[in-house]
């Protein structure tokens, strides 16, 4: 797969100037949430944080969460 994580390189300009794996903030760390039940805020909720890849030259991003197994499951057990 060629991703800025992967390969280190910019898929679109090719820079080599990346700034790997830096937190995504807003007033708090950006994440993914899985809520416990299918449809509803009520339930258990599952925060998976998000991490990011940068090209220093174009500006181009890529997010990536840390746990993507445990994202599936969590999803999984739901849907
Ligand atoms: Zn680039």
């Amino acid at each position: 797969m060629n991703t800025i994580k992967s390969r280190g390189v910019c898929p679109k300009c090719k820079s080599r100037g990346i700034v790997p794996n830096v937190e995504a903030v807003d007033s708090s760390s950006l994440a993914i949430r899985i809520y416990g039940e299918a449809g509803g805020y009520n339930g258990r909720a599952h925060n998976f944080p998000v991490r990011v890849w940068v090209c220093g030259a174009c500006g181009s991003t890529e997010l990536y969460v840390s746990q993507p197994q445990e994202v599936l499951q969590a999803y999984q057990q739901i849907y």
